[in-house]
């Protein structure tokens, strides 16, 4: 199927997008809205207040104007009123959006099911956040399908899915704060199927806390719970890239239907007039990338900790040090608010002595310096949508997980998949400049480059039309689940 046909705008079925309000959600999410609506669906795409105004800052007064058929609307978070331009504290955010959005989002339900005012098809799915999930009351009085796309990797999806059984083995919470450093956190698991070995660090970090009641920890049990009374899951990931762990969440869930990597896939679906909606909460620095054009194929590293990482002036100056003395060149992307409450300022004799092979900005596109052919390797926080795009082009990583499910990816990159290498959280100079040198020009650099650029290729083929297993599952997506009401 390549797109529903129906002669009135009003018969297109109607899915309504809600993204939980932080970067690394609401640009999968785009993708697949933009998907969606290429096939003939009538988009309703719902942000914050306050995500809505910092897209306007970035992106210009008219870039959610959207269009007939993709139409973009608000819902407040329940925070406090900002007119801050950083990402906003994720614990708060989690807590406020869990109660207080389900009366503003079915409002604006029903201000779109009113068809006399409105001007719209009737909403007829409703696609969440994973991270959302109070959204399911809403769906359920109407009775239309709710799918829920969790937007991190598979593996990190059924980390957070063992968190119950954590609990109940005892193994959370941590009996006392010197657990978090006396090596009680190296004890690997073997019960827990498609991860046989991981370690207590490696899975999702929220269970590093004495505390029973640790808010994140509940959240994420209760998120996974209600995700059980969905009518399908949706994962930004292929399915030959975490078979084993797909088999395992099978078993615990609905119908799970992987379409990543959906960056690669929305460009199967090249539409001019979905080309104009974009979700960068900074404005991009093109410059970059005319920076990389002057550098010489995979010689520049490439340093970025996405959008929600923050670290001490000790850390940013340890792996400033690290990458000016690994002698490389280098991209490092350092956000505003990198630095937790303070501003990000490197010593001058850092930025006087790499000023001829390093290029320090505030946000870029990603995507693109990724595929840029002078970028070598990419040492990163491993969030997820770095992760994918940097597999889809190819480029191994040294990794510096900094909370949620990133040290699951970070373990997988490691022992699964063969194309990272971790970094210690303490982080030092000298460690930083070997792993660099490693990544860039040593013999396991040189490994994992190959085995990313096997990674690549499988990528690339699982959006393959027709048969790709990602181009398959979204038209089983459509007709399985989001047509059927
Ligand atoms: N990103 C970007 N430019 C930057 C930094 C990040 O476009 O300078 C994008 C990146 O491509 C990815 C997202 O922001 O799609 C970050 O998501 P991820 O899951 O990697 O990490 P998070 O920000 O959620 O921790």
């Amino acid at each position: 199927m390549d797109s529903i046909r129906s002669s009135n705008e009003h018969d297109k079925p109607h899915a309504v997008c809600l993204p939980y309000p932080a970067q690394g959600h609401v640009t999968p999410m785009l993708n697949l809205a933009k998907i969606l609506n290429h096939k003939g669906f009538h988009i309703t795409f719902v942000n914050t207040e306050y995500n809505h105004r910092r897209l306007l800052k970035s992106r210009g007064p008219d870039s959610l104007k959207g269009l007939p058929t993709f139409r973009f609307e608000t819902i407040p978070d329940g925070l406090p009123p900002s007119d801050a331009d950083s990402t906003q504290d994720i614990p708060s955010l989690v807590e406020s959006t869990t109660n207080t959005c389900l009366g503003p989002f079915k409002e604006l339900l029903a201000k779109l099911n009113n068809t006399s005012s409105s001007n719209v098809p009737p909403v007829s799915c409703i696609i969440s956040d994973g991270c959302m999930s109070f959204s399911l009351a809403a769906a359920q009085d109407l009775g239309i399908p709710e799918v829920f796309f969790w937007t991190p990797s598979a593996c990190g999806l059924l980390g957070y899915m063992q968190y119950r059984d954590l609990s109940e083995k005892g193994y959370f919470p941590l009996k006392d704060a010197t657990d978090l450093t006396n090596g009680y956190l190296e004890m690997a698991l073997d019960w827990i199927p498609g991860m046989k070995g991981i370690r207590l660090r490696d899975l999702p970090s929220f269970l590093r806390s004495t505390n029973p009641d640790e808010f994140m920890f509940k959240f994420l049990i209760q998120e996974t719970d209600r995700s059980k009374f969905s009518s399908a899951i949706i994962i930004n990931t292929f399915d030959s890239l975490e078979k084993e762990v797909l088999e395992s969440l099978q078993a615990l869930l609905p119908p799970i239907y992987t379409i990543g990597p959906l960056h690669f896939l929305v460009k199967h679906f090249e539409d001019k007039n979905l080309e104009c909606l974009g979700s960068n909460l900074w404005k991009e620095d093109p410059k970059c990338l005319e920076w990389l054009d002057s550098k010489k194929p995979n010689s520049v590293v490439y340093v970025n900790f996405g959008s929600i990482t923050v670290m001490t002036v000790n850390q940013l100056i340890e792996f400033a040090w690290g990458l000016a003395n690994s002698q490389m060149d280098f991209l490092w992307i350092i956000r505003p608010d990198i630095v937790s409450g303070d501003k990000a300022i490197l010593p001058s004799e850092f930025v006087e002595q790499t000023k001829e092979r390093g290029m320090l900005t505030s946000w870029c596109l990603q995507e693109q310096v990724l595929s840029h052919p002078a970028v070598g390797g990419f040492l990163t926080h491993s969030g997820w949508n770095s992760t994918l795009e940097s597999i889809g082009s190819g480029v191994p990583m040294i990794c510096w997980p900094f909370f949620a499910e990133q040290q699951t990816n970070c373990w997988f990159k490691g022992t699964q998949w063969r194309i990272g290498m971790e970094i210690n959280s303490n982080v030092k100079r000298d460690e930083v400049k070997n792993l660099v040198r490693e990544l860039m020009v040593g013999e396991k650099g040189k490994e994992m480059k190959k085995k990313a650029m096997e990674w690549k290729k499988l990528a690339k083929e699982a959006v393959e039309k027709p048969i790709g297993s990602s181009s398959v599952n979204i038209n089983k997506l459509i007709n399985e689940i989001l047509l059927k009401h």
